[in-house]
């Protein structure tokens, strides 16, 4: 076999694989490096799939325990065997499946490290691989707070997800899509939480008023939030945590099972002999221009190791599909990541796309916003969810700048948001479409018929 590629991508995760498997489909020779010993990356082996797993077991007890709403007789205990075990089972077939995909696309997987050399070329273990093209998609890794090491019960997202037993009480440190995902995990599972934010609202890159929201359901939950949290120190005390924080000048302290530590993850490049082959980093991510091109030629970067602004799974999907059609020679359009969707999927969940009001008024726009609440919905009701749809525009009927969301499966229902600010609709051409009745979607509805001026559930 000639170790000739039109196409070597390092890292077999979302961005990564989505990059090898289109320049497959688009005819290229293509060799995936992964010096894991499963394909998926961050997003399928210790990221989106498992936690998402772990939260639809913690939805699952949260409903079994409210189940008298319903007039149902039951309540439930989580078994954490099983429920390691379902996620297991999750992450596994969703591995064989991937696995299966870039076989049948022809890609030659190479296991191993990967080291960029000059031509360009990939060295993997003492094997040269030359390209034409090098796509550079080796990912994130948790970051922790300077000094603090990672130990039974000081733990990160990686950790967290197969931690031996459920912690009776928790302290999570950063209020970002991790911690809030995972104080609703430990909550649901009967944890005493304590969530540590430093910014001065949780959620902190998402509308206020989104903010202001899942602070309240968190508090209805009895999950304890502090916003402005300056922690001083995080310490091994015996069976226990102690973390010690300043909450508005005042000094605390906090013994709990477990302190899982969500403050962002950085990028990984280690080894890569990046500035050795010319590749430059921008605060250690590798630098890209607005087609996703480092500063060699033939040379690319996706997913969270490029130093673009949101670090998501389906955010390295785009890039790595781009990427791949742009090798092809196909003319992509930058991507526009104002306009891609956000989730988070804490209970209740977060979900949002373009500007923030913060963010409209910022740019300039005149700006009208409509907050919907969820208890003007029926089928919410009957769900037993509240929460809210908060739609920002440009006034007088200009087109729609954002949409933001709290509430029951707004992460699916963020799709339509993304719709609608991508094709920059206005309110009362969304106001003129028909929601189905009774439905979530509703609330969408119900938010762009008030912009449009005549309102049905609303004052
Ligand atoms: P993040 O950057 O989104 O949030 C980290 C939070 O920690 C920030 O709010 C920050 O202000 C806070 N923080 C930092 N230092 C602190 C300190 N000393 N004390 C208290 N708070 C502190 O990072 P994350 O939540 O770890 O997530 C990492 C990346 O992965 C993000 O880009 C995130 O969007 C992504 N992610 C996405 C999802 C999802 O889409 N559902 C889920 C998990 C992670």
């Amino acid at each position: 076999m000639s170790d000739g590629y039109d196409v070597v991508v390092i890292g077999a995760g979302t961005g990564g694989y989505s990059a090898a498997l289109r320049s497959a489909q688009l005819g290229k020779r293509v060799a995936l490096v992964e010096r894991d010993e499963r394909l998926g990356g961050t997003c399928l082996l210790r990221g989106c799939i498992p936690t998402k797993a772990l939260l639809r077991s913690a939805e699952v007890l949260d409903t079994v325990n409210r189940a008298a709403e319903w007039g149902i007789t039951a309540s439930g205990e989580p078994d954490w065997i099983s429920i390691v075990a379902f996620e297991n089972r999750m992450v596994d077939k969703l591995v064989t499946g991937l696995t299966a995909l870039v076989k049948h696309r022809g890609i030659d997987v190479v296991r191993g490290d990967a080291r960029l050399a000059q031509g360009p070329a990939v060295e993997v273990d003492g094997r040269r691989l030359s390209a034409a093209d090098v796509v550079i998609a080796t990912g994130s890794a948790p970051k922790l707070l300077p000094g603090l090491t990672i130990t039974g019960r000081i733990i990160a997202s990686d950790q967290a997800l197969w931690l031996p037993f459920i912690p009776a009480s928790a302290v999570v440190i950063g209020a970002g899509a991790v911690g809030l995902e995972f104080a609703s995990l430990y909550r649901s599972f009967g944890a005493e939480v304590t969530l540590l934010e430093a910014l001065p609202r949780l959620a902190p890159l998402e509308d206020e008023d989104v903010s202001k929201e899942i602070t309240r359901a968190f508090h209805k939950r009895g999950i304890t939030t502090v916003a402005g949290a300056n922690v001083s120190r995080v310490e091994p005390a015996g069976e226990l945590v102690d973390v010690a924080y300043e909450d508005a000048g005042q000094p605390k302290t906090l013994s709990v099972e477990v302190c899982l530590v969500a403050v962002g993850r950085g990028p990984v490049t280690d080894g890569l002999g990046l500035e050795g082959a010319g590749v430059e980093l921008d605060r250690g991510f590798v630098k890209v221009d607005g087609q996703l091109q480092t500063t060699v030629p033939h040379v690319w970067a996706v997913g969270d190791v490029a130093a673009t602004p949101l670090q998501l799974a389906h955010v390295a999907f785009t890039e790595g599909m781009a990427v791949a059609e742009r090798i092809a020679g196909a003319a992509v359009p930058e991507i526009d990541y104002a306009n891609l969707p956000r989730v988070t999927y804490c209970t209740p969940e977060i979900a949002s796309v373009g500007l923030t009001e913060a963010q409209a008024v910022e740019r300039g726009h005149d700006v009208a916003s409509e907050r919907f609440d969820f208890k003007g919905v029926g089928k919410a009701n009957i769900l037993g969810e509240g929460g809210i749809v908060k739609v920002v525009t440009e006034v007088n009927g200009g087109p729609v700048l954002g949409v933001h969301m709290v509430g029951p499966h707004v992460t699916d229902l963020i799709s339509e948001a993304m719709l609608i600010t991508n094709w920059e609709a206005v309110p009362a051409e969304v106001a003129a479409l028909i929601h189905p009745h009774p439905t979530l979607s509703e609330a969408m509805g119900e938010a762009h018929l008030a912009l449009a001026g005549k309102p049905l559930h609303s004052a």
